[in-house]
């Protein structure tokens, strides 16, 4: 089996920062575990909790064998409540993180210039974010609780947990690297034959010819509207869109926008190449009581908590070829601090505008979600009646 990537060896140009990485959150998860449960207050929104690692170890540091650094974890009472929330036991969390398995890197997928980490498992998606996303994070951090908290069914990014590592003096400068940590929306099991980030905007939104060579490659709206709509089971389109609308409103009032909406196919007809090589796909016995129609899980994960955006296997549809498609999606990238800087850029003509109602930072978000739940609703359509008694396709 293949996963995308490169595995950080010795001597990689990230080894010492995945290094640091293990050794922080390791002590962050180890420490965190050791405080009693309780409800959350408002102070644990502001926590933040600095450790030095020293190389020769410390009083509740080990020694390692990276150049002192130190790791600074943000509000992690916090985020043990999210990960618990959002199923992720301690346990798991180490071990796919900080486990002897190294990390892979991915080659930017982004313009921002962003590194993408992946767990060895493919389960978390290590991202570092600059200052100002750390700032958006912590910002939006209570509302984003509320809104996870209150909204079992999400579709929005789940993060895991905030931290920033600062070297000590390379070239007598120190080096701040913040990082957060998040699900990854697209399966660990499966190929992936498809991928879009889109927005809902059409304006140059489509892969170059360039980035079409790669099997990686992330398409974007124009090439969604070029293949044409995913054709999905009704009740499931309208629990989609309900979500998506719910976590829309969500993000246009805390006045996010230029995030993605991420879709994922997998498509068991074509062949996996070259990725795809070793995938193994084993269809469940569909018993389980919380199957909904057009949806299948595989067999060696058991699906704790239903939801929109975990359902292992994905949701079944059809293309408009035809073929049977796993569809997987996510809002990806909530973090970008643009709406934030225009807010301050614009605070006293939002301001003066406002009573008219057509203030540009006020409406942008909106008018931004708008469009991306238009698009989606133009995505996905409902199957007619009578075509969704088609069966999970079985391996050969
Ligand atoms: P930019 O700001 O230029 O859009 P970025 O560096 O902020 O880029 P993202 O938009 O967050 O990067 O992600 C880039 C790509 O990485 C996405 O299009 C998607 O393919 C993949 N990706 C990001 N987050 C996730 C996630 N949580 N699960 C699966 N894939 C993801
Ligand atoms: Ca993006
Ligand atoms: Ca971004």
């Amino acid at each position: 089996r293949r996963y995308q990537g490169e595995v950080i060896y010795k001597g990689h140009h990230s080894y010492d920062l995945m290094q640091q990485i293990k050794l922080g959150i390791q002590h962050s998860v180890v420490r965190i575990s050791q405080v009693a449960e309780r409800n959350l207050m408002m102070d644990d929104f502001i926590v933040e909790q600095k450790t030095t690692f020293s190389p020769f170890g410390g009083v509740d540091t080990p020694p390692h064998n990276t150049p002192k650094f130190t790791f600074k974890d943000y509000f992690p009472m916090v985020f043990r409540d999210l990960r618990q929330r959002f199923g992720i036991n301690s346990e798991l969390y180490l071990r796919s993180v900080c486990g002897s398995e190294a990390l892979r890197e991915l080659s930017t997928p982004g313009k921002s210039g962003s590194l993408f980490f992946h767990s060895w498992d493919d389960r978390f998606i290590l991202k570092t974010v600059p200052k100002a996303e750390t700032n958006t994070l912590k910002k939006i951090l209570p509302q984003y609780y509320f809104h996870m908290m209150q909204n079992k069914e999400s579709l929005i990014t789940r993060f895991f947990g905030l931290y920033r590592i600062t070297t000590h003096k390379i070239n007598a400068r120190r080096r701040h690297i913040r990082i957060v940590v998040m699900n990854n929306f697209l399966p660990t099991r499966v190929p992936i034959h498809e991928k879009y980030d889109l927005k809902g905007s059409t304006l140059g939104r489509q892969a170059s010819p360039t980035e079409l060579l790669s099997p990686y490659v992330t398409l974007k709206d124009l090439d969604f509207v070029r293949n044409g709509p995913l054709l999905i089971d009704k009740t499931l389109r309208e629990r989609l869109l309900n979500q998506l609308g719910y976590d829309l409103l969500f993000l246009s009032s805390i006045n996010i926008m230029d995030y993605s909406f991420l879709v994922g196919l997998h498509i068991p007809n074509r062949e996996s190449r070259p990725h795809g090589q070793g995938w193994n796909l084993t269809p469940l016995s569909l018993s389980d009581d919380t199957r909904h129609e057009g949806e299948l899980s595989f067999s060696s994960v058991r699906v704790e908590r239903p939801s929109l955006s975990e359902r292992v296997g994905g949701w079944i549809g059809k293309n408009m070829k035809g073929e049977t498609v796993h569809i997987f999606f996510g809002i990806i990238d909530i973090l970008d601090e643009y709406s934030f800087r225009k807010e301050s850029e614009h605070f006293l003509k939002t301001r003066l505008l406002c009573a008219g109602s057509l203030s540009v930072s006020v409406c942008e978000p909106s008018m931004y979600a708008q469009r991306l739940k238009k698009f989606v609703k133009e995505a996905f359509l409902p199957k007619e009646e009578g075509s969704s008694t088609e069966q999970s396709p079985r391996t050969p």
